[in-house]
């Protein structure tokens, strides 16, 4: 029986593991965390549709159960190689296991906003992330830095991307409708309480993102500034205040918020820059390189090792599963090759 290794239970990871599975693919599925999709346990509810996370939780993690899939957690995979006739894996504890292909679906992790020190995180209370907001809506309880109901939360878009100093050139691609997406939640939370959104451009690219934007505007009243956000200070009484810039007016602007919400990127996580590195596949930014990108974006430059969902560059969760169904057919492609070279 063939098998795959599957680095990181995400929505990606899962995703090739069940088709692979079912397909007849002995499959081992590798998740550092105690608890598979961790990047998901953490949302609220989900762009485009309102879904609860939980939900879609529950519907990949029901997908483990198969036969033919082996979930090994709590286990970090530090090196991939291949050895002349098969890959091996080696964990941080030095175990090693070996098999006939490997997908990394290692996936990403969000711009770490201490790095915008002029932006206050971690500095100021009321300065948090959109990690932070999803948090708050998903326990209702969006809160200010005195613990009460703010008036007012800011949201700004492009914290880590697009961004020149921090060295990130590159559209995160999900910040935009995730600031939508949250701006309707704190409407439909606290309806009293103002919800504007700072942006550079909205890139609304999906289906029903669009649609969303206005119903922000029209049925909750959301404003949305096209301007910077440049500096962020506190104020005596534990508010924040902004110094900013109404790029379309030209006008500088001040003023005062409850929240400030910073609409942080994604970058490669620590295992996905650590594993391109090792196998020699690492291309921008540390994401992972595929061979090409219309016709071979799961397939790497080397045979038997594919990539699969936000390892490769950010993405949706329907994306990183769509790809995810893509990279399982290239593997099964890939495995029954071997077995009529044999
Ligand atoms: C604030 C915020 C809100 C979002 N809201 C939405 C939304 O509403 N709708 C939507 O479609 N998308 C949303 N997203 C995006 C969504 O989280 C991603 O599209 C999705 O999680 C990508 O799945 P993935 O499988 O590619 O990667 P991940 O979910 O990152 O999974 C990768 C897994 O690999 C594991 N791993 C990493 N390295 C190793 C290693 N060396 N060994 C073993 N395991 C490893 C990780 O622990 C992780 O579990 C949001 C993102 C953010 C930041
Ligand atoms: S998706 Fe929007 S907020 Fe995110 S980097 Fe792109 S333009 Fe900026």
């Amino acid at each position: 029986m063939r098998k795959v290794a599957i680095i990181g239970a995400g929505p990606a990871g899962i995703e090739a593991a069940s088709i692979l599975a079912r397909n007849g693919i002995q499959v081992s599925l590798f998740e550092k965390s105690e608890t598979p999709l961790k990047n998901l346990q953490d949302k609220a509810f989900l762009f485009p549709n309102f879904q609860a996370a939980q939900e879609i939780v529950d519907d990949l993690s029901g997908k483990l159960l198969a036969d033919g899939i082996t979930s090994v957690f709590g286990v970090e995979i530090t090196d991939v190689r291949w050895q002349g006739t098969e890959w091996k894996l080696t964990d941080i504890k030095g175990q090693t296991y070996v098999t006939d292909s490997v997908l990394i679906a290692t996936g990403y992790q969000v711009f770490d906003a201490h790095r915008k020190e002029e932006l206050g995180y971690g500095i100021y209370k009321g300065v948090i992330t959109s990690l932070d907001m999803e948090q708050m809506i998903k326990h209702g309880k969006i809160t200010n830095a005195n613990g009460d109901e703010p008036k007012r939360v800011t949201f700004l878009q492009c914290v880590g991307s697009r961004d020149e100093k921090s060295g990130n050139h590159y559209c995160s691609k999900i910040c935009c409708v995730t600031a939508v997406k949250q701006a309707i939640e704190v409407r439909k939370q606290l309806p009293k309480c103002d919800s504007s959104v700072f942006y550079m451009d909205l890139r609304m690219w999906g289906q029903g993102f669009e649609e969303m934007y206005r119903t922000a505007q029209e049925k909750y009243g959301v404003s949305f500034v096209r301007g910077r956000i440049s500096e962020a200070a506190a104020t005596f009484d534990g508010r924040v205040q902004l110094k900013s810039e109404d790029t379309l007016m030209g006008l500088p602007l001040k003023m005062t918020t409850d929240l400030l919400v910073l609409m942080v990127g994604m970058e490669p996580s620590c295992g996905t820059k650590l594993l391109g590195k090792s196998c020699d596949v690492n291309g921008d930014y540390g994401f992972i390189k595929t061979v090409n990108p219309h016709l071979y974006d799961n397939e790497t430059s080397r045979p038997g090792l594919f990539a699969a969902g936000t390892c490769k560059r950010p993405m949706s969760i329907s994306d990183s599963i769509n790809d995810a169904r893509s990279a399982a057919l290239a593997i099964q492609e890939y495995l029954d090759s071997l077995k009529n070279e044999n």
